[in-house]
């Protein structure tokens, strides 16, 4: 039987008649390989055959390209390996005087510079950073750059943060040799862009979709926050429109910078923001009449979890267990959350009492007071009689003096009197000063001709001074 299967298979290949009777097995299979180079003898000729035209085709580069098009052909194949397109510049910089590198997890500076100092010169060097910016304080990931004269060590660079370089360079004064640490800015180029977009399904969604970043979508709502409920306010059709600066370092995206101006339309009303100093001399948002858009108190001085007891005139102490006022609101959370300053003020008591456990009290502007009790410590910062910032970390979540487990009591007064809480309408924030009402209304008329597209946005760099504001 198994004889019938193979004979299928060889009957496939008989050859025709005229080679019937010469050796015809061994003939048959000659024909077919015979056959079978041929065809790819014909397409190999084919695909070789086909480059010659190419080769036509080059005019195309021959059409008038762009300035950036005819430079690129110009330019050797090296340049367009990837992602070595836009390092030209850097290879040129990067030379064996120059040394670009990242601090390793667990490098010392002093382990990083002896490749190429003695023991005593790494050590003068650290000590010349003391005073400006301490290397013991240096990061993994963080960029540095050597900068060697024949083999010497002359300069040094630490990107401290985003913001600030520490540079130390090698003087020498006859024979003597010094360090000189300072802090640089790091250079940024610096692009105002105008960011818009109506809302479908939420802001964070709208901000992607526009190819920005999160990040942006969070600033936004920080600015608008005392004034929309992001959470629950927002609804199809709100819409935003904003001007941010985004920075760059060569060539590429590093982060956004401020946000001189910010437009947010909910449920059809409009609410503007305009950046400017504040009397403090900080960067604040104020409306177009000048009023900050910052309220004077948080709506909550920590991230809690749920209201475990609210204000009360009369309530059942659960361990006096007497039923006595109770003005305050317990906010549960777990030990050890940080616990934030509700407003600015100064600190007028930081201690212990026996019902209150640990415990804070801050003096505010316009008669108000805030406690914070209960807590399981104190922020190292505080101080009694210093000043805290709205929304400073004074303290964290405990248990101590009276309570049944961790969460704040938290109270309110105004001209000595208690007040709820969550009915303390928080009055805003400090306005523009007075004096400085005109130059403000010239600076808002000015960011919003540059929201509106009335003025080009390149006028924003040249008004710019370095710290952002207009000169
Ligand atoms: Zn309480």
């Amino acid at each position: 039987m198994k004889s019938a299967k193979n004979s299928d298979k060889r009957s496939r290949f008989r050859p025709p008649a005229r080679f019937a009777g010469r050796g015809t097995v061994g003939a048959s299979y000659l024909i077919a390989a015979a056959g079978l180079i041929l065809i790819v003898i014909v397409f190999f000729m084919e695909i070789v055959g086909r480059e010659p035209a190419r080769q036509e085709e080059a005019p195309v580069a021959a059409v008038p390209a762009t300035q950036e098009e005819s430079a690129q052909a110009e330019l050797p194949e090296a340049y367009f390996q990837p992602g070595t397109e836009d390092t030209a510049g850097e290879d040129e910089e990067e030379s064996p005087n120059l040394i670009r590198g990242e601090i390793a997890p667990g490098d010392t500076a002093g382990a990083l510079l002896q490749q190429w100092l003695s023991p005593a010169a790494t050590n003068a060097v650290v000590e010349a950073a003391k005073s400006v910016w301490p290397l013991s304080r240096i990061r993994a990931g963080r960029p540095y750059a050597v900068t060697l004269d024949q083999g010497d060590l002359t300069r040094f660079e630490y990107e401290a943060d985003d913001n600030n370089r520490l540079v130390i360079v090698r003087e020498i004064e006859g024979s003597a040799i010094r360090w000189k640490a300072s802090l640089e800015k790091i250079e940024y180029d610096i692009r105002l862009v105008r960011v818009e977009s109506s809302i479908e399904s939420s802001l964070f969604e709208s901000m992607l979709l526009l190819g920005e970043s999160p990040a942006l979508a969070v600033r936004l709502a920080d600015i608008f926050a005392w004034e929309i409920n992001f959470i629950r306010d927002l609804q199809p059709g709100d819409s935003f429109r904003l001007l941010v600066e985004k920075r760059y370092r060569d060539g590429e995206f590093k982060g956004y910078g401020a946000i001189p101006v910010a437009e947010f339309i909910n449920r059809n009303k409009k609410f503007e923001a305009f950046r400017f100093k504040d009397s403090f001399g900080n960067n604040a948002f104020f409306t177009a009449a000048g009023e900050s858009l910052k309220r004077a108190f948080l709506k909550a001085p920590l991230a809690f979890t749920r209201i475990s007891s609210r204000f009360s005139s009369a309530r059942l102490h659960p361990i006096l267990d007497i039923v006595r006022a109770h003005p305050a609101v317990d906010y549960a959370a777990p030990t050890g959350t940080p616990v934030k300053a509700i407003g600015g003020g100064v600190v007028t008591f930081r201690g212990f009492g026996r019902g209150a456990g640990n415990y804070v009290v801050l003096k505010h502007a316009g008669g108000y007071e805030s406690m914070y009790m209960h807590l399981s410590g104190f922020a190292r910062s505080l101080k009694q009689g210093g000043r805290v910032r709205q929304g400073e970390v004074i303290g964290f979540v405990g248990s101590t003096g009276y309570a049944t487990g961790p969460h704040l009591d938290f109270r309110m007064k105004k001209n000595g009197r208690f007040l709820n809480p969550e009915k303390v309408l928080s009055p805003r924030d400090e306005a523009v000063p007075k004096a400085k009402l005109t130059a403000f209304g010239v600076e808002r008329d000015r960011m919003r001709a540059l929201l509106n597209g009335d003025v080009s946005l390149d006028e924003y760099a040249s008004a710019q001074g370095q710290d952002g504001t207009a000169q």
